[in-house]
């Protein structure tokens, strides 16, 4: 017998549920993953994930044909491309991960529906993109939990499954033709510092972070210059790493704080999976309902613009909004800030937002990045809608010498220390003159969003 394995955000042999279910269960196995024209037509495949899937597609095959197997490529519809592919091959059956988004219960429902007709059975496997299903917890009278802690600490009590191991070996039937794997060097505009993708290079990147960094995170993970966070949400995102086996991992590996505090971390992404599970819409609805409307974007145009560019004379959310073009990825703190600083004090739509980031972020998926806006924007299921962070009381507290500050903004490189973060109040032959004035009074901005959120 002969079943399909459809890869989609779950580009990896370790713990793959879907690829071990059909290896138990047939005799050949078809590894495919389908170059979908309709996500390629909602520009969701930005030139920065683009080249990272590049790579993780080429990682798993170089995987695949270790172990006697290859992956096939296909473009098109994916419905279409499973069905033809499962004639092709004289498949009896399909496996898949299951996901949370319009998109993927869409596909989802299409597929199965679109198989039967042809008497191949779709098998949908969760536990690969989460650590505990969506759903599998649920507070009582509601289909999913509303505040993190809660969820945490109930969260925290589900027993993991245990890790599957990668194959041995795979064969693949010669029926199936597929096409050349896409590389990296055919995406133009591509960050300069965009990290290699691939489940080898995550898993070893795993293993160093494990071992040398881990101990210190829960101290750490808020220091800007320090830069002390995993950076594995790119290779998470891709499904390159297994968040189960991340968290068995964690857990074996280290005991103490730096442990609970990222298996904290990760629990927010299964927290954000199990919203936007119950409640798709939230990926361009406000999940809380408002009603305060923001600027119109005509009106802050020029203020986007300068946000978007790191021109808004705060020195922080510039850096951060450099460092996410040149890197394609942004530290935790500074996203919590350059978004505050969008919503709350330009007083901007966080759709604006949360489109920028998704055109330049690696990490970039419509789960963790649209609720992650919801909760900064006051719309999500943050407990303190009304909170505002300052950028210059937060930059001076997680960057207290400014060397972040320093590293993305190169006009204030000969600002000594902390006072990076407060340039307009430099003596006038040490303000840079290449830098621009703030953008906005902090409390022009505050006085605007109390007044605006006071009517609510
Ligand atoms: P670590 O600190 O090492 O944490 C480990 C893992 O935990 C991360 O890789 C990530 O998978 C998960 N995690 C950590 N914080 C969060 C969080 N707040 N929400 C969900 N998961 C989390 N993360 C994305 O993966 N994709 C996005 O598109 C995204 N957009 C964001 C937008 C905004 C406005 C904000 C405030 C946060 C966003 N995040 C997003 C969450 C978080 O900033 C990143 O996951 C984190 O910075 C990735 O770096 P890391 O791997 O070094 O994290």
């Amino acid at each position: 017998t002969v079943a399909v394995v459809l890869f989609t955000s779950d580009l990896r042999l370790h713990d793959h549920p879907p690829l071990r279910a059909a290896l138990q269960r047939a005799d050949e196995v078809v590894p495919l993953f389908v170059r979908d024209t309709a996500i390629h037509a909602t520009g969701f495949d930005a030139p920065n994930r683009a080249a990272f899937l590049a790579d993780c597609l080429s990682d798993l095959d170089a995987s695949l044909r270790e172990r006697g197997g290859h992956l096939v490529i296909r473009s098109g519809p994916v419905v279409r491309q499973v069905r033809a592919v499962a004639a092709e091959c004289r498949a009896t059956e399909v496996h898949m991960a299951a996901g949370v988004t319009h998109y993927a219960h869409r596909r989802e429902e299409q597929l199965r529906d679109g198989l039967r007709r042809q008497d191949v059975e779709l098998h949908v496997h969760d536990t690969v993109g989460t650590a505990v299903a969506p759903g599998a917890v649920t507070p009582s009278g509601s289909d999913h939990y509303a505040v993190f802690t809660p969820y945490f600490r109930r969260w925290s009590q589900e027993p993991l499954r245990d890790i599957c191991p990668a194959p041995r070996t795979i064969r693949v039937p010669d029926t199936v033709r597929g096409e050349p794997l896409p590389a990296r060097d055919e995406t133009p505009d591509v960050s300069p510092g965009l990290p290699v993708g691939g489940e080898t290079q995550g898993r070893d990147r795993l293993s160093r972070w494990l071992r040398d960094d881990l101990p210190g995170y829960e101290d750490q993970h808020d220091d800007l210059a320090g830069d002390a966070t995993s950076r594995l949400s790119p290779y998470l995102h891709f499904g390159a790493l297994s968040p189960v086996e991340l968290v068995h991992r964690a857990v074996r590996t280290h005991r103490g704080p730096g442990r609970e505090a990222f298996v904290r971390q990760l629990c927010w992404r299964d927290f954000h999976h199990q919203v936007l599970a119950a409640r798709p819409d939230a990926s361009v609805q406000d999940y809380r309902t408002r009603h305060d409307q923001w600027r119109s974007a005509d009106e802050a145009a020029e203020d986007i613009a300068a946000w978007r560019d790191g021109r808004t004379g705060y020195p922080v959310i510039d850096a951060a909004m450099r460092q996410l073009r040149h890197e394609g990825w942004m530290h935790n703190r500074a996203r919590l800030l350059a978004a505050s600083f969008l919503t709350k004090t330009l007083y901007v739509d966080w759709r604006i937002g949360a489109g920028h980031f998704l055109d330049l972020l690696v990490d970039g998926d419509i789960v963790n990045n649209q609720l992650n806006w919801q909760w900064v924007a006051g719309t999500g299921t943050d407990t303190r809608p009304h909170r505002v962070l300052n950028p210059t009381v937060q930059g001076k507290r997680f960057d207290p010498q400014g060397q972040y500050v320093r590293r993305w903004v190169p006009e204030l490189r000969d600002v000594k220390d902390g006072r990076v973060h407060e340039p307009w109040r430099l003596p006038g032959q040490e303000r840079p003159d290449d830098y621009p004035a703030p953008l906005i009074d902090l409390g022009d901005g505050l006085a605007r969003f109390k007044q605006a959120r006071g009517r609510n």
